[in-house]
């Protein structure tokens, strides 16, 4: 694509609230007459009895197919014999950011459309027409780009309620970043993932996500620590889905992903939910734009108030394991790594004295704000 070309994409459909999961059959009809579910047991026993009686009411037959847990070329392979095997024309992920992960790889391998119905709030990967690989032990391997997002992205705001909070609470990491990184991008002109320049549209998105953030994710994850839902709650929601979703894809990613991507490259980080680690990557592009003091002590104050991690100890790193600060610096910067989308050159050293300058500063901001001192992380603990 050429140079100067600016452009936003979006999923063709997205509906979001209480009870929307019983409409799925209605929806889906619209797409195809042979519809393929993949998801987890757990998720299954969540969804499946709602999905199958939709689909009975629409007159759509039912099939499903397990997802088996990383969303790694090899599971991709295998959805992709299970779409053939099932003679679908739209297959549909029901769980979180891997399930879709690996629905969306495998359904345009397949060559057929796909559709999404996150059942928690934790990631921005519904909306999107690009999906993140991992290899099997967790580690990212690379980033896959579609022609086309999503038909359909379905959220029910009940089903997300009833999910673990802990899962909102990493939605909220996720989609704080998108902010800083559109805004990083847009800065420096720099191509965003939906392959040209920067829109103001997808730009003013990001923005509206981080403000519906700033203003809702408090009283929302208090509401879904009892399973309520609420407007704020609903707001967050779709701040985490498709604000954010639409706000990275066509805004832009920056340092705080390619930091993300770098933390997963350290066994001692794994375990951790993807908007966790996204959580450290903000902290650190603060930094390294060398922000305004009292903009990083903000930004740290709030996400310790939400429950995020904003320390190298909450994900099981320490600021003088110098060795795995320069691995996680050194995936973060290799070539294509979104991190050269920032309005200035970082070079690994710059990530490994910016992540290592964290754990000081937020230890003293949370002491100074009377919030609790960081719990250290043991992976698989
Ligand atoms: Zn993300």
């Amino acid at each position: 694509m050429s140079n100067t070309v600016r452009t936003v994409i979006s999923p063709g459909r997205y509906v979001q609230g209480k009870g929307a999961i019983h409409t799925i059959g209605e929806y889906l009809a619209q797409l195809g007459s042979t519809p393929l579910f993949v998801a987890d047991d757990l998720v299954w026993g969540l969804v499946g009895h709602d999905i199958e009686a939709s689909l009975k009411s629409a007159s759509l037959p039912f099939q499903r197919e397990q997802f088996r847990g990383i969303p790694s070329a090899k599971e991709v392979e295998r959805l992709v014999t299970a779409i053939k095997d099932a003679k679908a024309d739209i297959v549909v992920a029901a769980g979180g950011g891997s399930t879709i992960d690996a629905v969306k790889a495998a359904g345009h391998l397949a060559g057929i459309r796909w559709a999404n119905v996150p059942t928690v709030a934790s990631t921005d990967a519904p909306c999107s027409a690009l999906s993140v690989i991992y290899t099997e032990d967790g580690e990212f391997e690379e980033y896959r780009f579609f022609p086309r997002n999503p038909d359909l992205v379905l959220v029910d705001s009940q089903v997300v309620a009833n999910a673990p909070v802990s899962l909102l609470v990493a939605g909220v990491g996720d989609a704080l970043a998108t902010w800083l990184e559109a805004r990083a991008t847009a800065r420096s002109g720099s191509k965003t993932m939906a392959g040209g320049l920067p829109t103001v549209t997808g730009t003013a998105l990001a923005e509206l996500s981080w403000q519906v953030l700033w203003d809702n994710a408090l009283p929302a994850i208090d509401a879904v620590r009892d399973h309520q839902v609420t407007p704020a709650v609903e707001k967050v929601i779709e701040a985490n889905t498709l604000l954010s979703g639409l706000g990275f894809e066509s805004g832009g990613l920056a340092a705080a992903h390619a930091i993300h991507n770098g933390l997963t490259a350290v066994g001692a980080t794994h375990g951790l939910a993807h908007g966790q680690k996204v959580n450290i990557g903000s902290v650190t592009q603060l930094v390294l734009e060398g922000a305004p003091t009292s903009d990083i002590r903000e930004f740290i104050e709030f996400t310790t108030r939400v429950g995020l991690p904003n320390t190298l100890t909450e994900v099981g790193l320490r600021a003088d394991d110098l060795d795995s600060l320069r691995i996680v610096a050194a995936a973060a910067t290799v070539p294509g790594e979104t991190i050269h989308s920032m309005p200035f050159d970082v070079a690994s050293d710059d990530v490994v004295s910016a992540l290592a300058s964290i754990e000081r500063f937020a230890v003293q901001v949370r002491a100074d704000a009377g919030l609790p001192a960081p719990v250290p992380y043991v992976a698989g603990h």
